[in-house]
């Protein structure tokens, strides 16, 4: 084992996933997942050496919650049981919004913690379970560093005229408000993947990223430079996505406030927490289950499929206005490396771009078949790459914090 490790924190708002990973190796010796904190059925779950387990979280002694806190306090306890500790480096926290002001992973002082408040005004849920994450981490780890890996910092090279919208500037001048882009670890780490599949350096490539989870998004990757994205101010904007709708005319929210009577709030649910897949399927926002109803018929699910697939190959075809050739197209993500149906229809729109699929090497990266989770190619011969490339999110924020820890050491 590694006796220099960090320990990854990603706070959702309602979760948080950790790994205590091995940033040369990507291998991770102890990692697990709270979820539905601050419910009555708040769980944590460990994975060490092949064995999982989960156990119900009990509340804080000040809070009485199973909150972040709570969860914080489970993870510590779990590796100071395994006798983990001393091996730790420094902690490196995902964090999902930092502005303007990062465009670099940074060391975590009182002032970075303060950015990271304010900037909860851009990305509420967020930006504050990761304030108290790291609180919580501090006080468990208060001798190691700990370090701040922000989602926006890959797409802060977008020049001006892809990041601003056609709004009033004093808006973007006074109060920050222009296209920021998320997901940028995960687009960062497959396009450097990618050139290594394509056998060439990331600086002589041009790219475009699709990250489709449960959170979706594009980016065109320019020599290894961010110049576009589909996400915007906030992670609403673009594609469509397992409950979020992605673009709409923004009068909407006028029309459904002024002419049906909504509340603000219950638009900004509406918006968020029911539409996308969910919202038009009437049934999931889990792709594979649309797929499985798909198959037996399911008209809704087969419609929410297709706008779904649509609004990702428009997407991508927009962004490829950055680029001057593209060299792939890479998919990543738990739809992008899984569904071979996705990628078909996706590609299938894209005959502009000049892709192809080869429909069996395509099929092949489908789970359970032989290369499950393996990098490759599934375009033909003679089109511009198609690749899937599993993500690893943890693992450049475990490299990226040991990097920063050791040149500032
Ligand atoms: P998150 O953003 O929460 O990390 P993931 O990247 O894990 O999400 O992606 C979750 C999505 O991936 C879900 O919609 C899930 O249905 C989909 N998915 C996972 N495996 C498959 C599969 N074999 N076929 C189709 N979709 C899949």
């Amino acid at each position: 084992m590694s006796t220099h490790l960090v320990l990854v924190i990603n706070c959702g708002s309602s979760s948080l996933k950790f790994s205590l990973m091995d940033p040369q190796s990507g291998v991770s010796e102890l990692d697990g997942e709270a979820e539905r904190l601050c419910s009555d059925t708040a769980q944590v779950c460990f994975e060490y050496q092949g064995d999982k387990s989960c156990t119900a979280l009990t509340g804080t002694l000040l809070t009485g919650k199973a909150d972040h806190q709570a969860a914080v306090n489970a993870i510590v306890e779990r590796i100071h049981e395994l006798n983990l500790a001393e091996s730790i480096d420094c902690v490196g926290h995902r964090v999902v919004h930092g502005g303007e002001h990062y465009s670099d992973p940074v060391r975590i002082t009182p002032e970075v913690k303060a950015a990271i408040v304010d900037l909860a005004k851009l990305a509420p849920l967020h930006n504050t379970a990761h304030a108290i994450g790291i609180e919580a981490t501090q006080a468990a780890f208060p001798h190691l560093p700990q370090v701040a890996v922000f989602d926006t910092a890959f797409h802060q090279t977008m020049p001006d005229y892809v990041y601003l919208y056609g709004l009033p500037y004093k808006l973007y001048r006074e109060h920050g408000i222009r296209r920021y882009g998320f997901h940028g670890t995960s687009h960062d780490f497959v396009s450097r993947r990618a050139a290594g599949l394509l056998g060439k350096p990331r600086e002589k490539i041009q790219l475009i990223t699709a990250h489709l989870g449960s959170g979706c998004s594009v980016a065109a990757v320019a020599y290894g430079k961010c110049v576009d994205t589909s996400m915007g101010l906030t992670p609403q904007e673009g594609l469509m996505m397992g409950t979020r709708s992605g673009d709409v005319d923004p009068t909407l929210v006028f029309h459904l406030v002024e002419q049906l009577g909504y509340e603000l709030a219950d638009v900004k649910t509406l918006l968020t927490e029911q539409s996308g897949l969910l919202g038009i399927s009437e049934l999931s926002n889990d792709c594979r289950e649309l797929e499985a109803a798909a198959v037996e018929g399911n008209k809704q699910a087969t419609l929410a499929l297709e706008v779904f697939c649509y609004r990702i190959a428009r997407n991508i075809a927009a962004v490829s206005v950055g680029l001057t050739q593209l060299d792939a197209l890479v998919f990543t993500g738990g739809i992008g490396e899984n569904s071979a149906y996705i990628r078909e229809k996706v590609v299938g729109h894209l005959a502009i771009l000049h892709l192809a699929l080869d429909i069996e090497k395509n099929q092949d990266c489908c789970i359970g078949k032989e290369g499950e989770g393996a990098e490759r190619r599934i375009s033909t011969k003679n089109a511009p790459a198609c690749l899937v490339i599993p993500t690893n999110e943890e693992w450049v924020i475990a490299e990226q914090a040991e990097a920063l820890v050791q040149a500032s050491s």
